[in-house]
């Protein structure tokens, strides 16, 4: 730069004015670079579903704490320096839960076969397993009224989605209503005496595959074990209990929870050129649950967060803030990635923070907490959204778990929002896997990310 500007100096009036000439040129251009330029741009060159490949395919599953969750943050923190963009990683102490041996059957009806996966966090049963009676409850004020009935058995929620909701495209307040089971619900039966806890997958769809999730113990209660089983076999004991059939279940669950291990959050930025101390914020979590290879759940929206650094620097655009790409660690099952940048840049001045996680089907737009004029001012801004579906912006108090940190303080909040219809069909099992991705979609949704991130940066 300097060694530049000193032949500058030197060089002849004619090669000076030329080289004037072109530096404002270039500064037009950037200027006038729009949303649309970048939209259209993405959707000819995205790379986006060859970054995801990588990461789902050749990483795979990226639970906190595994060997495969760090090779994770090499390879986001490799690549973005590939594409010559600055990276760093900042360090992240996260809970290192492991699966066991999981295995049910039904002793009373035949050893027929349970299919069922152990809750995130869920302790173990011995080793030789538990055979209790099954006890159902549908709601946690039947489970009140149940008791001391509940003692020595196993209790089982029979928690199915508002289906209707998911039709009508709410599949996240569905999600929301039925997941209170799968949080709360094992300390809520140990309260009474139970042994373990099985909860009807949270999901819109199966094909026998149990959707796994976090559970939260409540410290002052005894942990038991607690698993989810596939509707499939959540509806083949709720028909044997409701012939009045006594169902005995044996279970084995050997899961352990291992001590804390030092992992990390992957920062990777383009500095602004006006106001390099005024950050967007754009972000995913590399994290996964242990089944799938996590290409919905957040495979995709790390993959769009980094193209929205790449396109922009393969269009050589340098925005007035920073645009700051965080692949946030361990938001399944602890929160701790989020928890940690927020304690660490909190005093750094977020103008917006943009998160991504909730599948890549095509886009509709974005949740924020912005309302009123400052809603309708960067509406008309970012009409460029409308090409890929994605300028519809819904107000709500929440737009995600890794950036709630932030937003709480109050950071202006926003989530895009991809078509919802599907999602919780795969989230959390082993069939959330890359072709449940359409390139073209995920394209779309890399656009909408990058445009509003643009609009957001250059305001
Ligand atoms: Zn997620
Ligand atoms: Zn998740």
């Amino acid at each position: 730069m300097h060694r530049n500007l000193r032949s500058f100096r030197f060089a002849p009036l004619s090669v000076r004015m030329t080289l004037g000439v072109f530096a404002l040129f270039a500064a037009t251009v950037q200027a006038q670079t729009t949303p649309d330029d970048i939209v259209k741009r993405e959707l000819a060159t995205s790379r986006s579903y060859e970054t995801l490949e990588v990461l789902t395919d050749n990483i795979g599953p990226r639970l906190s704490g595994s060997s495969n969750a760090a090779a994770a943050v090499r390879w986001a923190t490799a690549t973005f320096q590939k594409w010559g963009i600055p990276a760093t990683t900042e360090k992240v102490m996260v809970p290192h839960w492991v699966r066991g041996i999981e295995d049910a059957r039904l002793v009373s009806h035949r050893n027929q076969k349970i299919f069922l996966t152990a809750l995130g966090g869920s302790v173990a049963t011995p080793a030789k397993g538990i055979t209790a009676e099954v006890i159902e409850a549908g709601s946690f004020d039947e489970l009140k009224s149940l008791g001391s009935k509940v003692k020595g058995k196993i209790v089982f929620y029979n928690n199915p989605m508002d289906i209707d909701l998911v039709r009508a495209r709410r599949s996240f307040d569905a999600y929301s209503k039925a997941v209170v089971f799968r949080s709360e619900g094992p300390s809520r039966a140990a309260q009474y005496g139970a042994l373990a806890v099985i909860i009807r997958s949270v999901t819109s769809a199966s094909l026998r595959t149990p959707h796994t999730g976090a559970l939260r113990y409540d410290a002052k209660l005894p942990k038991i074990p607690a698993a989810a089983m596939a509707i499939e076999d959540a509806m083949l004991i709720d028909r044997l209990l409701k012939k009045g059939e006594r169902v005995r279940m044996h279970l084995v669950l050997t899961p352990r929870t291992l001590p804390e291990v030092a992992s990390a959050n992957v920062i990777a930025e383009i500095r602004g050129n006006e106001k390099p101390e005024e950050v967007v914020l754009i972000g995913g979590h590399l994290d996964s649950w242990d089944l799938g290879t996590g290409a919905i759940d957040d495979g995709s929206g790390v993959a769009m967060v980094m193209e929205t650094l790449r396109v922009l620097k393969e269009m050589n655009l340098t925005p007035k803030r920073t645009i700051r790409c965080v692949l946030f660690m361990n938001e399944e099952n602890g929160l701790n990635g989020g928890r940690t940048y927020f304690a660490n840049h909190k005093n750094e001045k977020h103008v917006a923070a943009i998160e991504s996680d909730a599948g890549a089907a095509a886009p509709t737009g974005f949740r924020t907490t912005l309302k009123g004029d400052a809603l309708a001012d960067l509406e008309r801004r970012a009409q460029a959204l409308a090409s890929v579906g994605a300028a519809h912006f819904e107000t709500t108090a929440e737009t995600g778990a890794d950036t709630s940190f932030l937003v709480e303080a109050g950071v202006p909040g926003f989530s895009l929002v991809p078509d919802p219809l599907h999602y919780v069909d795969y989230h959390h099992s082993a069939a959330d896997t890359l072709d449940k991705i359409d390139p073209k979609e995920l394209a779309q949704d890399s656009a909408a990310v990058a445009a509003l991130a643009w609009v957001l940066a250059n305001r």
